[in-house]
């Protein structure tokens, strides 16, 4: 089995790598056949990498992602944000009827933590969304993520070692 890769700069630089092996695996999944089976095999491989992961000691996704920000959760937000409602808004950049934050790192993170985490947008509750059913719909995001999250980074490449040993039988 896979080594374990939690390093961020080592991921960062893996990712470039393995970027073009990271669609042939997209291929591969998408030949695997029953997407009910794939979810069921990339899911519990994504718990497992995911129980061993603490995200409180890592945070890189609210130092490089933003969020999706639904005008309800924009609200939310408000409910327990200190600061002065006009500034707020305008570090809010719109997307469509959603919002995102214009700067990153994240302003709510703070020593490492979610400073709003009971308030927290559903897009930063469900990152990096590898549980989501219909696995090889998200793998352009998981692609994308590969170098920034170490549960996508680390998911995928199992997935992989998964693969090429089914395919051994
Ligand atoms: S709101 Fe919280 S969880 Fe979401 S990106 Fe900001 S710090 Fe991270
Ligand atoms: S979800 Fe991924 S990138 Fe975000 S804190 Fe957890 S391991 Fe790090």
């Amino acid at each position: 089995m896979t080594e374990m890769v939690l390093d961020l700069v080592e991921i960062k630089k893996k990712a470039q790598i393995d970027w073009n092996s990271n669609w042939k695996l997209k291929e591969a999944l998408i030949s695997y056949g029953d997407g009910k089976h794939l979810d069921k095999i990339a899911h519990k491989i994504a718990k497992e990498v995911a129980d061993k992961i603490d995200c409180t000691k890592c945070a890189n996704c609210c130092r490089v992602m933003s969020p999706q920000i639904t005008s309800t959760e924009v609200e939310t937000i408000l409910e327990v944000y200190e600061g002065d409602e006009n500034t707020f808004f305008k570090t809010l950049k719109p997307m469509g009827d959603d919002f995102e934050f214009r700067s990153r790192p994240c302003q709510f993170l703070k020593d490492g933590l979610c400073s709003v985490y009971s308030h927290r947008p559903y897009d930063c509750q469900s990152y990096p969304h590898l549980h989501q059913p219909n696995f090889i719909e998200g793998m352009d995001g998981f692609i994308e993520n590969y170098g920034v999250c170490p549960i996508v980074f680390n998911t995928l490449n199992r997935l992989r070692d998964e693969i090429k040993s089914i395919s051994r039988k």
